[in-house]
């Protein structure tokens, strides 16, 4: 089991372009997993619940970077600010304040992604352009120091359709490049496009992705 995950995870390795980080989805793998990935070198490590990431946060080395990926609901912020290295998921104004508040009594400035509605599934959280837009323009954004917008998420719709998940992709970039010259043209920190999983990472890297969240394709199904 473990000699397969590193077969996998270096088979991925080899696949994806150095400049495009590799965020590796344990959500649901015992800990003892994540170990044998951390020990090749990783030290990105997704997550999508909270409890869940607090609790392998605190049974897994110090020097990992964890990333939230999932819904975040305000009232757990507090449990992940103290340590969480990036926030993919933001996807309200009314988040992002607790977020920066909570970074503020922690004395840290948290890296934060805008989840964008790209598919077309009803499902799945996440602005609209114009949205965000609102959102960023408001004084009320501009105002939070604690937090540093880093760039977008999204997820494509699960399907078959390969040119359906392209055009969602090729959204998702028009969506950042947009923001990047209303709204960040001066800010070297807004530079991530996290998107692409296992089953629709190469779409995604042909897109412009600079992130993609990878579970099954290194832990194996879940
Ligand atoms: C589970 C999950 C992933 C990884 O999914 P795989 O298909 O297993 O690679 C990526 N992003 C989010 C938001 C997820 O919840």
């Amino acid at each position: 089991m473990l000699m397969k995950i590193a077969d996998n995870y270096l088979a991925l390795i080899g696949r994806v372009p150095d400049d495009v980080k590799i965020v590796a989805v344990s959500k649901t793998k015992p800990v003892e997993l994540i170990r044998a990935v951390y020990e090749i070198g990783h030290r990105d490590f997704g997550e999508n619940r909270v409890q869940e990431l607090v609790a392998k946060q605190q049974a897994l080395p110090l020097d990992i970077n964890w990333h939230l990926i999932g819904h975040l609901q305000t009232n757990k912020v507090k449990y992940i600010v103290p340590f969480v290295s990036m926030i993919h998921s933001v996807d309200s104004l009314k988040l992002l304040t607790e977020i920066n508040r909570e970074a503020a009594r922690n004395n840290r400035v948290i890296d934060c992604l805008l989840q964008f509605h790209i598919a077309s599934e009803e499902t799945k959280f996440g602005f609209t352009y114009d949205e965000a837009a609102d959102m960023l323009k408001s004084p009320e954004t501009k105002n939070l120091k604690n937090i540093r917008i880093a760039g977008v998420m999204g997820m494509a719709t699960f399907t078959n359709d390969r040119q359906l998940i392209r055009n969602e992709f090729r959204n998702l970039r028009l969506i950042f490049t947009s923001l990047k010259s209303a709204f960040f043209s001066n800010d070297p920190s807004f530079r991530e496009i996290s998107m692409g999983m296992s089953g629709d990472y190469e779409i995604a890297i042909d897109e412009g992705s600079t992130i993609i969240r990878i579970g099954s394709l290194i832990f194996g199904e879940r």
